[in-house]
């Protein structure tokens, strides 16, 4: 005998994310996680299947871009009104620019709980290496991209430059005879570049020292006459809506004032961002998804009825739970120490890298074997499942390959 097929709003997901943290946050950062899970469970879950059934959500990191397209500006004023009053908004944004000024541990903390749903909830989108910004590009660039009126994508890679940017970009920036740069080179795979105000772009500036200090970071404003986009015309499976771009800079002229930084020193930049903003912020993100692929896992093992037993007292399936759970403890614990040394001044630079590794890949193989749990309804486009784990297998490409977090990793095995 089969239970009747439960209406999708009737499926059990459950809803109350747990926000118990062995770290032992401080109170007010306890209080903030708190907070998190609720507007998760009462603002965010119940988005969640009217976002999933969008043909407008699309791959990127212009959340609020994405919420737009789906839910139209209501939603998004309302959600916008409530990370601003709950102070969730300025989450990431350090003290000195107006920002919350919580420790790493406490943001990710606090970002964890909302990777719980697909449902992106807005916080002030600005990559750490904006704050590098000096002078009038305060004004100009980070406080807009800040209180949220203007939005970054960031362009590295090229069609024949991927994993090795450094020596492969083609790309090439120089001086006019004055103050002015030419930029001309073409950026490839360019996440939500047509929506954003700003390009963060990295042009050759020296081909003799390429990555080794002959590389500069340009901020160029996207309706620049020399800045041409069009659709990368290869479609992903991230989403239905294809976010990703080719950038053409075509004599590209912008002002010293849109280097960022130091003339050559954009590819460190690059590389600072990526190792904090990037690699260390995908611990929470797989954390959410893993811990929600599991509580619902566990909610469905317990009503799955076969051979007259729930499957969960199955040992097969029990094993498959098990496996999920050791996978988030071991990433949370792993994931948590590196932002408590990130916190207190240590070069976590190849610990960032071994949290993406294993964010990635432990986190797909959690949603994987959550999709097999719950057997053909794992693969209803209805549940988060398969989204979180075509966005977590993505993760083990976007933003370095797992090859490349392997050879920095043993690059510092095998120094000296
Ligand atoms: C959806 C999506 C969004 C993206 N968004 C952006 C963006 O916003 N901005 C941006 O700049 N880029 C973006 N990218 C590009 C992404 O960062 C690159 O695709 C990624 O760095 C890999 O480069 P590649 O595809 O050229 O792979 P390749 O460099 O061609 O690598 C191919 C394979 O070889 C392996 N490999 C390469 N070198 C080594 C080595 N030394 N040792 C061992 N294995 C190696 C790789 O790990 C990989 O498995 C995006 C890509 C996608 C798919």
């Amino acid at each position: 005998m089969f239970p009747p097929i439960l209406p999708f709003e009737e499926i059990p997901v459950n809803s109350t994310p747990s926000t118990e943290n062995v770290f032992k946050l401080p109170d007010d950062v306890q209080e903030f996680c708190n907070v998190a899970a609720r507007i998760v469970r009462e603002e965010l879950l119940p988005l969640e299947q009217q976002y999933l059934a969008s043909s407008e959500h699309a791959y990127g990191v212009k959340e609020t871009i994405n919420l737009k397209n789906v839910f139209g500006p209501d939603v998004v004023e309302r959600l916008t009104r409530i990370s601003k009053e709950t102070g969730l908004w300025n989450l990431m944004v350090p003290e000195e620019h107006g920002g919350s000024g919580l420790s790493m541990l406490a943001q990710i903390a606090i970002l964890e709980q909302f990777n719980y749903t697909p449902v992106p909830f807005p916080f002030a989108n600005v990559p750490n290496i904006l704050y590098q910004c000096r002078g009038e590009q305060v004004e100009r660039f980070l406080e807009p991209v800040v209180r949220g009126e203007m939005t970054t994508s960031f362009a590295q890679t090229e069609p024949n430059a991927g994993s090795d940017p450094g020596g492969m970009m083609q790309t090439r920036a120089v001086r006019d005879g004055g103050g002015d740069w030419i930029i001309n080179g073409t950026k490839m795979w360019i996440s939500m570049a047509a929506e954003s105000d700003i390009i963060m772009v990295q042009a050759v500036t020296d081909s003799e020292k390429r990555q080794r200090g002959g590389i500069t970071m340009f901020l160029v404003e996207r309706d620049n006459p020399g800045v041409h986009i069009e659709a990368c015309g290869i479609r992903t499976w991230l989403g239905p809506k294809p976010s990703q771009y080719v950038v053409h800079f075509d004599n590209c002229r912008v002002s010293g004032a849109n280097v960022l930084g130091d003339v050559g020193a954009g590819f460190s930049l690059g590389q600072k961002w990526l190792t904090i903003h990037d690699r260390l912020l995908r611990g929470p993100y797989a954390l959410g998804k893993m811990q929600r692929a599991l509580d619902m896992s566990v909610d469905w093992a317990k009503q799955r009825v076969t051979f007259g037993k729930p499957i969960a007292e199955r040992q097969a399936i029990q094993w498959k739970l098990v496996d999920m759970s050791i996978d988030i403890e071991a990433l949370r614990s792993l994931t948590y120490s590196v932002a408590a040394r990130a916190d207190a001044g240590e070069d976590v630079r190849t610990e960032a890298a071994m949290v993406k590794l294993v964010s990635t890949e432990w986190g797909a193989r959690c949603v994987n074997e959550a999709i097999q749990v719950h057997g053909a309804m794992g693969e209803a486009l209805e549940l988060p499942l398969t989204l979180f784990y075509r966005y977590l297998r993505h993760a083990q490409i976007g933003g370095g390959t797992s090859e490349i977090q392997r050879v920095l990793i043993a690059r510092k095995l095998l120094k000296g």
